[in-house]
């Protein structure tokens, strides 16, 4: 008897930003948990300052992997959620069959950087990566896939050993302990140290280097002695190849205490890192219209959700008390 079809999410609602295209997918399991997809369009011009063409855009998928997150950093919507529950590989590759239908042309890219640990579901997440590169499917090339893990360790040691050469991208987003630990408490388990020794036995097990991903918030990880620190970070673990190659990215507000660093202080920061020889790239959030932050949307829903309850809850509170409450 053939195994049963697998129940596969459903798309609650679709939203498309009217600044860059982008179309973010709000959806939901069978069984009622929130996860997101987005469809990003990158227009490219030509191939020099003469070249005046206009080449056809590329159009990348963002894929989540769990709905909600267990590992709770603070700047994150997602890791306000909690883990739901993690995702089975055909609902990841359904996120990516919403997508195609609504993309003009082939999807180019696939990154796993929505909602979720990549590294805490590996199995899934490599099976569906594997399904996105058969020939007979969407024929996606492994090398333009990116796994971005937070900086699980043991993740990244076994994707290390892997035979499916997708690319990697770490969230450090600080470049000390002190400074990490606050934005992202995975750090008190796997220090700076221990990460890093991970990424460069990845470097050197793989030959690929590492996308080090910078998310820049105002006062907490922006100034030029937080560069230097990253310089002298990246220095310490680089090897005879070139091993990192950092995108610093703007803050998407995301309902946290947090603001995005300016646009001056961003190229402070990316002149001091290209000052000493780093590969440096500056990423525009996408979809600030369409509240297209990791988790933003989704928990929107489950905020509205726990707003509705905990109402519930104040009312009847109120009703055994027979005086105001504020606060649940
Ligand atoms: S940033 Fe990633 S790892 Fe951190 S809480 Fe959000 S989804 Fe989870």
């Amino acid at each position: 008897m053939a195994p049963p079809a697998p129940q596969l999410p459903t798309v609650d609602e679709r939203l498309e930003s009217a600044d860059d295209g982008t179309i973010k997918l709000r959806m939901r399991t069978h069984d009622g948990h929130p996860i997101e997809a987005v469809l990003m369009v990158f227009a490219r011009g030509g191939g020099g300052p003469d070249d005046t063409r206009t080449l056809p855009p590329r159009y990348t998928a963002c894929l989540s992997s769990q709905s909600g997150c267990a590992l709770a950093c603070t700047f994150c919507a997602t890791g306000a959620m909690r883990l739901r529950r993690s995702l089975t590989s055909a609902e990841i590759v359904a996120q990516l069959t919403e997508l195609a239908t609504l993309c003009p042309t082939r999807i180019d890219n696939v990154v796993m950087m929505g909602m979720g640990e990549p590294f805490h579901n590996y199995d899934a997440v490599l099976e569906a990566l594997r399904e996105l590169a058969d020939p007979r499917g969407f024929a996606i090339a492994a090398r333009r896939m990116t796994i971005s893990t937070v900086g699980w360790v043991p993740g990244i040691e076994r994707f290390a050993r892997d035979d499916f050469p997708a690319r990697l991208a770490l969230s450090l987003h600080a470049p000390s302990d002190g400074v990490r630990a606050q934005l992202m408490p995975v750090n008190r388990r796997f220090p700076i140290d221990r990460l890093m020794a991970a990424c460069a036995d990845y470097c050197d097990t793989t030959g690929r280097s590492i996308f080090i991903e910078y998310l820049l918030l105002d006062g907490v990880n922006d100034s030029r002695a937080h560069a230097h620190e990253l310089v002298e970070l990246l220095a310490q673990h680089d090897g005879e190849r070139a091993r990192f190659h950092v995108n610093l990215i703007a803050y998407n507000p995301a309902g946290t205490p947090y603001v995005g660093s300016s646009v001056a202080t961003v190229h402070a920061f990316r002149d001091t890192l290209r000052e000493h020889g780093l590969e440096t790239s500056y990423r525009v959030s996408r979809g600030r219209d369409v509240a297209a932050a990791c988790g933003q949307l989704a928990s929107q829903d489950v905020s509205r959700d726990l707003a509705h309850r905990r109402g519930e809850r104040v009312g009847r509170l109120e009703e055994r008390a027979q005086r105001p409450v504020d606060r649940d």
